[in-house]
């Protein structure tokens, strides 16, 4: 390893108690032989400045997640084409005492994807609920894809017109919401729908037996909406897989060498959190 390390790593989030983050960031920290910690510092919304402003200074480096990953990005000094075209930052780190802000997200989106369908992802009808931050990074990923299209169906209609009108030519707003599984080839959730209680996005009866199913969300014991789709015999995968994949594109941003992802998805075979 030749760069500097940073002199602190950190998730910003609020709430972050509840973050995998630390538990498979801090797990390749120790394969990888580096003297350091993944702390999830709890930032409310007013304190996001001042705590950029601090780790700037403090050569600091690391992810920011809900509720803070649209704000941080007017906070960065430079921001590369990616979280520019996302138009939200989930990773940072400092060069010459300057904040630079990327997207991982969208490559975490990719990896999940490619692991679920088993092959590349070309020529896709993507279905979505959700029309807010994640939506976006599934948006900028989709426009990477060659041949592939977004339904979007969201809750308040002018956030789906307006991601629509970001990425024009990919996205669409859905018709209605069986819309966004009608001829569809993979269906996204992209609402927090499931992280807590036992609602659904949609009716997993509605998905045609030909759909794969990708719930963003994630949570101990898989979401109910994941548990349904897989009791139904769908392809189904929930957002861990993404959420590592992102965490490790972080890592090779930070370090300038990929993590060991095995140890990564190995911190996770706790029993604590399997
Ligand atoms: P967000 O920016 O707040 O957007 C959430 C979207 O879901 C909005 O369209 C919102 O509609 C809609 N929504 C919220 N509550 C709803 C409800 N009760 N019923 C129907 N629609 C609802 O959130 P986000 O950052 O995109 O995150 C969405 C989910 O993705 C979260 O669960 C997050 O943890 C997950 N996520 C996972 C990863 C990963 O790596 N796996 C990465 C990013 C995000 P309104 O505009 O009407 O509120």
């Amino acid at each position: 390893m030749t760069r500097e390390l940073p002199g602190r790593l950190v998730l910003l989030g609020h709430p972050v108690a509840h973050s995998l983050s630390p538990t498979f960031q801090n797990a390749a920290l120790d394969a990888a032989g580096i003297p350091m910690r993944y702390e999830a510092l709890d930032v409310a919304p007013a304190g996001l400045g001042a705590m950029l402003g601090l780790l700037a200074d403090a050569r600091g480096a690391g992810n920011i997640t809900i509720p803070h990953k649209e704000a941080a990005f007017a906070w960065m000094a430079k921001r590369t084409a990616l979280a520019e075209r996302v138009g939200a930052i989930n990773t940072f780190w400092t060069e010459d005492g300057a904040l630079v802000g990327d997207n991982t997200d969208v490559g975490g989106f990719t990896f999940a994807v490619r692991r679920l369908l088993e092959r590349a992802p070309e020529g896709i009808r993507l279905g979505m609920l959700g029309a807010g931050g994640a939506a976006a990074a599934v948006c900028a990923a989709v426009e990477q894809w060659a041949d592939s299209r977004v339904v979007v169906h969201a809750r308040t209609r002018d956030r789906a017109e307006a991601l629509a009108a970001r990425f024009p030519g990919v996205v669409r707003v859905a018709k209605s919401e069986i819309d966004t599984v009608t001829g569809t080839d993979l269906l996204v959730n992209a609402t927090p729908l499931g992280l807590e209680g036992s609602l659904m996005p949609i009716a997993p009866g509605v998905i045609p037996d030909t759909c794969a199913v990708l719930d963003l969300t994630y949570r101990r014991g898989r979401t109910p909406f994941v548990k349904a789709c897989r009791a139904r015999g769908l392809r189904t995968d929930d957002g861990l897989p993404m959420l590592v994949e992102q965490g490790a594109l972080a890592f090779e941003r930070w370090f300038g060498t990929p993590p060991d992802r095995d140890a990564m998805w190995r911190s996770f075979r706790a029993p604590e959190t399997a």
